[in-house]
Order: C-alpha cells, then structure tokens, then sequence
C-alpha cells in the first residue's frame, strides 16, 4: 500500500479509509463488529499489491443487516415520506457523492483497475441515476383514477420493503447507482453485496448516508463471497425484490433461490456484443472507435462490442486500421495519466483471458494481432494483457462466450442479411451496434437485431431515460435506467368501491 501512496500521492482519505482493518459492513447506519474474523484482501489491479483488508461477512451479518432494513421500512417512516421529502436525503447524498468524488475515484481506480478519468465518470454517472430517479419521483403520481361504470375505482402504487442488490467488479459504483437509485427513490430499504473483489466504493457510502442523515437501516452494505453473503442474501425469504448483475451462470442459482420463495427478480446478465460495419463509413475512423471501444475498462464490459462484422468489400483496410489503432494503445497503471488502457481486475481474470486466446486458435480461429501477458511501465506485477483480434467461424469458442477482455473477434460478411444473421448468432442479447451512412439500412439493422440495445453509429451509449437491459441470456426482469425501473420498485394495487 505505501509503495502505490508514494507512487501515485493517494488522498489521506483513501489512505485513512483503507487503513479499517478489516474495513467492517455497513448495517443500520453504523460500520458494525463483523461476526467472525475472515477477511478479504483488496489487491489494487495495476500492482498486485493488497490494498486493503474487508470483512468476510456471511449469513449473520446478511441477517443482521435485512432486519435493519426491514425494521426501517417499518419504523423509520422513509416509505412514506412525501416524495419531495425524501428527495431532499437523496440529492443532499448525490451532493455528497460529488464532494468525495476524487476520493471515491482513486478507491475505483485502484481496485478495479480503472483509468482515473473512466472512474470520475462512473462516480458521476451514480450522482446522475440518483437525481435522475429522485426527480422522478416527485414529478410521478402513484395514484391513478380507473373509469368504470358503476364503481368507482383507483390504483396505488406502494414501496415493496426490502430490496436485495448483489453487484459484479466491473463498475461497482456506477452500478449501485443504476440499482439502489430507483428502489430509494420509491421508498423502498435496501441490502447490498458488493463484489468481492471491489467491494471500497461502496463501503465508502456509508460515510456518507450518515453524514446525508438517511435514517440508519435504509441502505445497508455488507461485503463478502458470493456463495456466503451472496447466497444467503439471494435465498433470505424476507426480501420482496432481488436485483443481480453478473455472470449467467450465477444469475441462474440466484433466479432458483428467489423461485423458491417467489421474491421478484432483476437478471442484468452478460453480453457478445456485434459491432456491424458495412463499406459505405470511414473506415479508419470507426476501426479507430471500435479499438478505443474494446480497450475501454480493458473490455470489462458486459456491452462492448466484442464481434466485430465487417463487409467484405473493407475488411482488409478495416483489419489495417485496427493494428495501426492497437499499436498506439499504451498499457500501463489505472492512476498514471499516460495509460491508455489498464489492468484487468485480478490475476484470475488475467488467466481467463489468456485460455481464451489458448482454445481460440485451438478451434480454428486465428489470432490476427496481439495477445498475451503485458507489463506495464513501473510496475512489478499487476494484471495485464495485450490486446487481441482473432478471426473464425461464428460457433468458435472466442466468438460465443463472453471473455472480458480486451479481445475482438473479427468476422466477415458480404449482405446486409448476412450481417444481421452473424449478429444474431450467439446466446446472448444484450447490445450491438450498426455503422453505416445509410439512414434507412442502419434503421433495419439495429431493429433486427435480437438484443435489449441496438446503437447506430456509436457503442456503449447511456442515457437516463432510455431503458437498458438484455434478453435471452443477458438478461430478464425488465432491465434498468428506463423510467420503468422505478416502476418495477412499486408493488400495485387496486381499489374499488361499488356505487349503489
Ligand atoms: P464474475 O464471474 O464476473 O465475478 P459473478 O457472477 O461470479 O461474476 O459475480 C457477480 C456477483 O455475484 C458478485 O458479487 C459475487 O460475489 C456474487 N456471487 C457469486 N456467486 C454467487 C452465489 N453462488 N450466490 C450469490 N451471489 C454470488
């Protein structure tokens, strides 16, 4: 820790905060005993060094915690707030957030591996969900006349109670945002899991709740392993709304446990997303877009464009523009200002990578550039791999499973239907894009196109109010950042009164 301090001048508050040791939960507006003495090591993703020791919490603890909310929802009097109310808690936390942004920036910096600049947007990003759902709330009725003849009749919308979050290490904080807002802002408690690998932002919040005066209970954070913490939090019969984003596969055993007690739930799952590029686009200049957007957060994206289909009649020049593009990339230190792209998050993700680039070419796809263990200038160890393209067959291992990494795999196409037929070939659903001058055929396209999201001309486009999530298996429940999230945090209900 005081060798990455010295490198790179750490705030005395991250210094300070990463000092807890262990760095305990956050439950009933305290940073409470931990029940037991297992601890997670933090480690900072461009060194490898531990940063930072956490609580290990486990079933106690994920208890403890929905008792606080529950007995908040219950007690505190936050669900039935006035929206305008409960909105001044909120703003005054986003305002808060915005304070502490360079803080909570180097914490997300470090231990996700994130360039420093990527990590003051996710920050900024929460402080915009939060203010996006809270404005919401006060300018949405929750009442509604029903005309019917004979009765006179209305619906209600209702806070549910306690609203369960477990969130992956790829954007920890953006992520919290784009889950609690919505559930708060409709008067709802809450209990997060945060990542184990990246659990400092969200631990940091606590901080700031207390300081916002958010009644003790309403949000509660509470660290651990996925199959402890995660697993007792997903399975607890007494939450009302389960929301998770991370892998498939875990997205499935958390969808049976909420099955077997019927508690509502929100998938935002895993993607392979197609970038189409038809002849008629400069094509330096998207090859250029395409690199910056595989490189952003080290391909650590759950919406980056991965599959890269591109016409016949530019391919050559495409593949040309790419390696010039690779070749500039510099890989280095989240916090050095010179990075152009980071780490991935841990040495376990370094490997996963690296197999994928292994059974690639094992089945019949090519590596066209890069690949590989990197280093980075001034630092000794810390996660990092080279860039790589490879070209194959759609039903390749590379082309189907999702890798997170900075890995593109480069497909070619002659017709428009060719094109959306390879972008359609994968499991998943969640966001492609289309580049192309033509209005009309880039219309076509992004329609076709089986997913939650289609982008024309751009990838990783988000804007409040526009709903992102993903089909197939990328995703179910509704998905987030649309204003019906905040509707999927009220429970409904009709009331009717015979008229004699
Ligand atoms: P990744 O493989 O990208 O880390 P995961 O889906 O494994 O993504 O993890 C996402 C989140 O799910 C993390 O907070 C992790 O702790 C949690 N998690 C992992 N396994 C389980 C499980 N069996 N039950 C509940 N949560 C889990």
């Amino acid at each position: 820790m005081a060798q990455i301090a010295v490198r790179f001048r750490l705030m005395t508050e991250v210094e300070d905060f990463l000092a807890g040791d262990p760095i305990r939960p956050f439950i009933n507006g305290k940073y409470m005993e931990p029940r037991s003495e297992a601890t997670l090591e933090v480690v900072d993703a461009g060194s490898s060094i531990p940063i930072a020791h956490v609580a290990a919490c486990g079933g106690e603890e994920i208890e403890e915690a929905v008792r606080a909310a529950e007995r908040a929802f219950e007690e505190s009097g936050w669900p039935t707030l006035p929206p305008n109310e409960r909105a001044v808690y909120l703003h005054r936390l986003a305002d808060l957030v915005e304070r502490d942004m360079k803080v909570l920036a180097d914490m997300e910096a470090l231990d996700c591996g994130k360039l420093h600049q990527a990590a003051f947007a996710d920050i900024g990003n929460c402080c915009q969900t939060l203010r996006y759902y809270t404005d919401l709330s006060v300018h949405t009725s929750r009442r509604s006349t029903i005309a019917v003849s004979g009765h006179e009749a209305w619906a209600m919308r209702h806070p549910y109670g306690v609203c369960a979050f477990i969130f992956p290490w790829n954007f920890p904080f953006l992520l919290l945002g784009w889950g609690i807002s919505p559930a708060l802002a409709a008067g709802n408690t809450v209990v997060v899991k945060p990542a184990e690998d990246t659990p400092l932002t969200s631990l940091y919040l606590g901080k700031l709740i207390q300081e916002a005066g958010i009644p003790d209970g309403v949000i509660n954070v509470v660290p651990g392993l996925g199959p402890k913490a995660g697993a007792a939090l997903a399975r607890h019969p007494r939450i009302k709304r389960m929301s998770f984003t991370g892998s498939p596969e875990v997205g499935k055993f958390i969808a049976t446990a909420c099955g077997g007690n019927l508690v509502p739930t929100k998938l935002e799952l895993g993607g392979k997303g197609a970038a189409v590029v038809f002849e008629d686009v400069d094509v330096k200049d998207t090859a250029n877009k395409l690199v910056q957007i595989i490189s952003f957060h080290t391909g650590q994206v759950c919406c980056t464009a991965s599959r890269w289909i591109v016409q016949k009649a530019c391919y050559e020049e495409f593949l040309s523009s790419c390696t010039e593009a690779f070749d500039k990339l510099k890989i280095g230190h989240g916090l050095d200002s010179r990075t152009g792209m980071g780490p991935v998050v841990s040495l376990k993700q370094k490997e996963r990578v690296l197999s994928f680039l292994d059974r690639g070419p094992e089945e019949g796809a090519p590596l066209l550039y890069g690949g590989g263990s990197a280093k980075a200038e001034g630092c000794e160890s810390g996660s990092y791999v080279k860039p790589a393209m490879l070209s194959g067959p759609p039903e390749n291992i590379a082309a189907q499973k999702e890798i997170f990494g900075p890995v593109a795999y480069v497909m070619l196409f002659e017709t428009e239907e060719e094109g959306i037929r390879l972008a359609n070939s994968t499991e998943y659903g969640l966001a492609n894009s289309v580049w192309t001058n033509d209005a009309a055929r880039a219309s076509r396209v992004a329609e076709a196109m089986v997913a939650g999201n289609s982008w024309i001309n751009a990838h990783n486009v988000f804007v409040h109010g526009v709903p992102y999530g993903g089909v197939n298996l990328s995703g179910l429940g509704g998905g987030v950042l649309g204003p019906e999230t905040y509707f999927d945090y009220l429970r409904p209900q009709s009331i009717v009164r015979p008229l004699q």
